[in-house]
């Protein structure tokens, strides 16, 4: 799979159907594989943190969520056809398993969050086989016990809605004691499922501007939006540095 390399974060050129794909493919594999959507925030606090950039590149899969993804992608000469966020991959992925025997365990968000969740999921997909869910407030030394809780729903699938980088971190970190075979930190997704927040219009989706209606929703991003001008700026000015794979 061709990879573009965006300030040391190798993020795979796929569309939403390719990365849909790929995931229904993991459900034949060994093991538990991870797959992470960054966006300009997530790929500028991986070119700030060595550790965080390891376990990005340590997933299966990683897609462009984000338009600023595909615009660096450009600059680099690597061109990533279209944006493949988190929560478009994962509608297509449930569309596939609806009606399977493929599991799903929704982890994340506040109490309450991931059953409205699933009851909206079973409207959409009434085929869907979901095994569990928990919220996502937790303290470290209740992560076992949910790891267990995950376990013994015998889940294939678990969305893992956390926030950035708290997901990847955590998929990380328990990526050998999970017995699913896929995990996602889809982030906010779930809350779009819970029907708590909404995705931005299409207009604001299709011209690349959907950071302008979530700062529009959601003020209080301003501080952790700086980081778009800033991730231009970088990869316009560094990004060249970083290898790409031939
Ligand atoms: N969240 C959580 N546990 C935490 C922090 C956040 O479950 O410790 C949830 C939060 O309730 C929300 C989701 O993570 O449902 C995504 O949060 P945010 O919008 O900040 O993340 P983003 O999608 O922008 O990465």
């Amino acid at each position: 799979m061709d990879k573009v390399n965006i300030l040391g974060v190798n993020v795979d050129m796929v569309n939403i159907g390719e990365a849909a794909d790929m995931i229904l493919d993991f459900f034949d594999g060994e093991g538990l594989h991870s797959v992470f959507t960054p966006n300009s925030e997530i790929i500028m606090a991986a070119y700030r943190d060595s550790a965080f950039c390891d376990v990005l590149n340590r997933s299966d899969l990683l897609t462009a969520d984000g338009i600023g993804v595909v615009y660096a992608s450009k600059i680099l000469k690597k061109p990533i056809k279209e944006r493949a966020a988190g929560y478009d991959i994962a509608c297509r992925v449930l569309e596939r398993i609806n009606g399977s025997a493929h599991k799903l365990f929704l982890f994340g968000g506040k109490p309450g969050a991931a059953e409205k969740a699933a009851e909206n999921l079973l409207k959409t997909y009434p085929k869907l086989n979901i095994a569990g869910m928990r919220n996502g407030y937790f303290k470290k030394d209740e992560e076992e016990e949910i790891v267990a809780q995950i376990n013994a729903s015998d889940a294939d699938i678990i969305f893992v809605c956390l926030g950035a980088p708290k997901q990847e971190m955590w998929i990380d970190k328990y990526r050998e004691k999970l017995n699913a075979k896929v995990a996602m930190g889809i982030g906010g997704s779930l809350d779009v499922f819970a029907g708590t927040a909404e995705r931005a219009p299409d207009f604001f989706c299709n011209h690349g501007l959907e950071w302008l209606y979530r700062l529009y929703k959601e003020p209080q991003r301003i501080g952790r939006m700086m980081d778009l001008p800033k991730f231009a700026v970088t990869v316009f000015f560094k990004g060249k540095k970083f290898k790409q794979s031939e």
